[in-house]
């Protein structure tokens, strides 16, 4: 996942949704559109309902999130979009500190993100 040189504004202005968040996630994980691994169908369909893509062939369910960072999290993947730009803005290390006031979370919820995505960003 890339800044590209943007601002935090403008960053804020594309992940400003969940569903954003997850077209992102979609595209970084099929980067050539869906392709069941299971039995290579190319083609799902999302259910809002449970939030994730079911293969047309198989139906096997995948989620974007699975193998993310963000898999069984309660916190909006808007907040961990807004974190990473932090955490990868800032070279010294930002602190948990000065996450939660930067996108609004309790302390400890700061603390996890920081060494969630800093375990995945290999820092
Ligand atoms: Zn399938």
């Amino acid at each position: 996942m890339k800044k590209e040189g943007m601002s935090f504004f403008e960053w804020q202005r594309r992940f400003d949704k969940e569903e954003a968040c997850k077209d992102y996630l979609y595209h970084e994980k099929w980067p050539n559109g869906f392709q069941c691994p299971r039995c290579g169908h190319t083609h799902a369909h999302f259910l809002p309902s449970r939030g994730l893509y079911q293969c047309s062939g198989c139906h096997k369910p995948h989620l974007v999130t699975a193998e993310a960072v963000f898999h069984s999290t309660k916190l909006p993947l808007v907040k961990w979009f807004w974190a990473i730009y932090w955490v990868s803005s800032d070279k010294g290390g930002i602190s948990a500190l000065r996450l939660t006031k930067l996108i609004g979370v309790p302390w400890p919820t700061a603390r996890l993100i920081l060494t969630k995505l800093r375990k995945t960003m290999g820092h």
